[in-house]
């Protein structure tokens, strides 16, 4: 754009300049013609008084010798080289002349009047077809008795001594237009004021005129008038003219070539780079860092650029491999983490290819934590983890789920059965473990399962893993497999604890009681019931307390069912004694109603509800659930039995509690489980075991109680060795109220 400009401004003034040269020699032409003119006057003017001045001539004109004025005239005229040499009368009418056969028409004679009434002026004419400079001078003798007149021809000789005098060219036309003489040649055309005016040149897509013309006033005659025509030929300029154009637009036209060159060759050296960085940023956008070295030569500044991209795609790749690495591992064990080993299970277990999946929990790692502190805790996790990576053999796999739940994937070897590489891996986990100068014995419940026999999804043997840790830890066992089925079971509790849930709230006699009479062997008494919950739901049918309490202690909604059921044995007991049977009834208890702070004051709330002493009633507890949370259990056992409720070991025997631990326990009542009398009469083992019982329990002054009893010999055996309470179907199955009070009716008319 810029040269393109520069080049239009350098047309434009180079043309103006031109303009104004031209107007300035054709001025300059205007003042050499016109100093011309008056030289050619002066000679003119001083050849005439010369002439005029001379006696000879005056007296030869005024007694009209015509030779002699001839021979004058001649004369005169060689001397100053005049062309012309006339002497007229004072009317203009012709006396004499120098040149042969020059005779005046009247025209001219009018014509010559003008320059006789101006003398010592020059003015041009035209006299027999030539054009002359005429100057008039007064022949005086004394008074004019004639003119002298002195002429110098204007022809093509003087036209192009003036040309070379002006430069420009000259041309003088008639009043007819045609021309006189002229220093210009025209050789097909007719030369006339018309065609320099309008002749032009073609050029580029139009034309321009091949002149410049200026019309010069000089004194001529009116009749015949003289018209005077300087003329520039501009061929020549328009020839230099067009040459600087040229060279302008060479140059021009050069310097744009130039910079679409550099331009190109910068944009090559920009844009090749940038369209690199672009595609670098768009492979950065798909997440692939990879460090394209460039080959194309560049700027130190998109080099710069270049690099610092560069470095930056390494950053992120750098940043979000360790935040990859973060949310697939475990941050303090360096481990898989749960939800990315969910995938490293389903990417192994593909082709049926025998694998062992091992969930550990530690056992007591809470305690572990409370007493030992975190950072212990912590580093306890860290050191086996360690471990489980230094004993890892080819393929194994480890995570840290949750706390203190570590997950293995541990392909099978052939030859190798399943339990002995489970051994081993316990083995070696199971060694003493060194943390901070301590040295921990860790235990641990592991649960496991073997693909594809457990489960030929990844899924599914991850969840069943998950359950038998679960029977791992609930049965506290160091391993335990996964049986099959066991999670549809579990599926099928999660339905029984939704419906239950429903029962409990709706009340509508889908749950009630039964009740099971105790004798009293001392007595011979009906003195107590077992009260036994039953479910009948519309669909499931009848549902074994067995299956559904687990599960509500399991989930934690047993609270409320307890409390249901006090209510219920509460009141049943208010109608019983308002009908005057007075009985003891036993409620059973779970370790989570024990450990909740509610449990005694809603006890409280429904005895003062139905007017019930805590005399009649007696809480069962197993042996185990005792002994969960002795503490708390401890305590609030002795308020209770302060307050007068009867506590009772339910199912002992099977809880491998000592006795002398029941000794600190403020409990009344034993329970003996029913596996050791069910077959009391057949089992001298379990004779053994029931007496023995019979006389600590009695010695530690506990009434003995022996559930189960299914028949008569048992009952002997039992009399014999000092029981307390029997129970049992050879006694009674549990009954409803309606039914029970029948039977003690009949019960106690059969014994009167
Ligand atoms: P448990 O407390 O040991 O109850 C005694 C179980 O033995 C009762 O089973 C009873 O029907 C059964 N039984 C009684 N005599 C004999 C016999 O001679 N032979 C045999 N084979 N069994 C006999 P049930 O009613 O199915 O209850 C099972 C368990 O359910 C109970 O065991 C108890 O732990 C729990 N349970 C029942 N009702 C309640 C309740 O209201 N609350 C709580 N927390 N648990 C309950
Ligand atoms: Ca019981
Ligand atoms: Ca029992």
């Amino acid at each position: 754009m810029t040269s393109v400009v520069i080049q239009g401004w350098s047309w434009w003034s180079s043309s103006q300049f031109n303009k104004r040269q031209l107007a300035e020699s054709i001025n300059n032409a205007q003042n050499v013609f016109e100093q011309y003119t008056k030289e050619k006057e002066k000679l003119l003017t001083t050849a005439a008084r010369v002439l005029t001045a001379d006696f000879g001539f005056k007296q030869a004109v005024t007694t009209k010798d015509a030779e002699t004025i001839a021979s004058v005239l001649l004369n005169h005229g060689q001397r100053i080289d005049a062309d012309l040499m006339l002497l007229t009368d004072l009317e203009g009418q012709l006396i004499s002349s120098s040149l042969l056969e020059f005779n005046l028409d009247s025209a001219q004679t009018t014509s010559l009047k003008v320059l006789l009434n101006d003398p010592g002026k020059t003015h041009f004419m035209i006299l027999q077809n030539t054009l002359y400079q005429l100057l008039a001078l007064s022949v005086n003798a004394p008074r004019p008795i004639a003119y002298a007149i002195v002429g110098f021809e204007i022809n093509s000789v003087v036209a192009d001594e003036l040309k070379t005098l002006t430069g420009l060219d000259i041309s003088f036309f008639n009043d007819m237009d045609s021309v006189i003489t002229s220093s210009i040649n025209t050789t097909n055309d007719i030369l006339t004021p018309q065609y320099l005016t309008s002749k032009s040149l073609s050029w580029l897509f139009g034309s321009r005129p091949a002149f410049d013309n200026r019309q010069i006033e000089i004194d001529t005659t009116t009749e015949h008038p003289i018209k005077l025509f300087l003329t520039a030929d501009l061929s020549s300029t328009y020839e230099e003219y067009d040459s600087l154009l040229l060279s302008i637009t060479v140059i021009a036209s050069l310097i744009m070539l130039v910079a679409i060159l550099l331009s190109g060759l910068f944009a090559k050296n920009l844009t090749k780079p940038l369209y690199q960085l672009v595609d670098l940023s768009k492979a950065f956008s798909k997440g692939q860092y990879v460090n394209i070295a460039s080959d194309t030569k560049m700027s130190q500044e998109i080099s710069t650029l270049f690099d610092a991209f560069s470095e930056m795609g390494q950053a992120i790749d750098t940043r979000e491999n360790q935040i990859l690495y973060q949310s697939q591992h475990d941050t303090l064990t360096g481990l898989y983490n749960r939800h990315t080993f969910r995938q490293v299970i389903s990417n192994t277990l593909i082709n049926g290819k025998q694998h062992l999946l091992i969930a550990v929990n530690i056992r007591g790692f809470s305690n572990l934590n409370d007493i030992l502190g975190i950072q212990i805790g912590d580093q306890c996790l860290k050191a086996l983890a360690q471990r489980l990576i230094d004993f890892s053999k080819d393929g194994w796999q480890h995570a840290r789920l949750d706390g203190d739940v570590f997950l293995s994937l541990i392909p099978l070897v052939e030859n190798v059965h399943a339990d002995r590489c489970v051994q081993e891996f316990l083995t070696r986990l199971a060694k003493p473990l060194k943390v901070d100068s301590l040295e921990l014995n860790l235990k641990f419940w592991t649960g496991i399962t073997i693909y594809p026999q457990d489960g030929d999804d990844a899924k599914a043997i991850f969840r069943r893993t998950m359950i038998a840790l679960d029977y791992a830890e609930k049965d506290n066992k160091p391993i335990r497999y996964y049986h099959t089925g066991e999670e549809e079971a579990r599926l099928q509790h999660l339905s029984i604890i939704e419906a239950l849930r429903l029962a409990l709230i709706l009340d509508d006699g889908q749950l009630y009681m039964n009740y099971q009479p105790k004798l009293n062997l001392k007595t011979g008494k009906i003195d107590k019931v077992e009260a036994l919950i039953r479910w009948k739901h519309p669909e499931l049918g009848f549902v074994s307390p067995e299956i559904f309490i687990s599960y509500a202690e399991q989930t934690g909604i047993i609270f409320d069912l307890t409390a249901w059921v006090i209510d219920t044995v509460l009141k049943q007991l208010s109608d019983w004694q308002q009908k005057g049977i007075f009985i003891d009834a036993a409620i059973n208890i779970s370790a989570q109603d024990i450990s909740h702070p509610d449990f005694h004051m809603n006890l409280k709330e429904a005895t003062i509800k139905h007017q019930i002493s805590p005399k009649y009633i007696t809480l069962e507890v197993t042996e185990r659930d005792l002994m969960q949370d002795e503490v708390q259990a401890i305590a609030l056992l002795i308020e209770l039995k302060e307050r007068g409720y009867t506590i009772s070991v339910d199912d002992y025997g099977i809880g491998q509690s000592s006795l002398a631990k029941l000794k600190q326990l403020p409990v009344d009542e034993l329970k003996i489980d029913k596996s050791f009398i069910m077959e009391l009469n057949s089992s001298e083992s379990d004779q053994i075991i029931v007496s023995s019982t019979i006389s600590l329990g009695h010695r530690l002054g506990l009434s003995v109680v022996a559930e189960g009893l299914e028949n008569n010999e048992s009952l002997d055996i039992l009399k014999n060795m000092g029981c307390d309470h029997i129970q049992g179907y050879f006694l009674s199955r549990p009954m409803a109220s309606e039914a029970f009070i029948e039977w003690l009716g009949s019960y106690n008319h059969k014994n009167v």
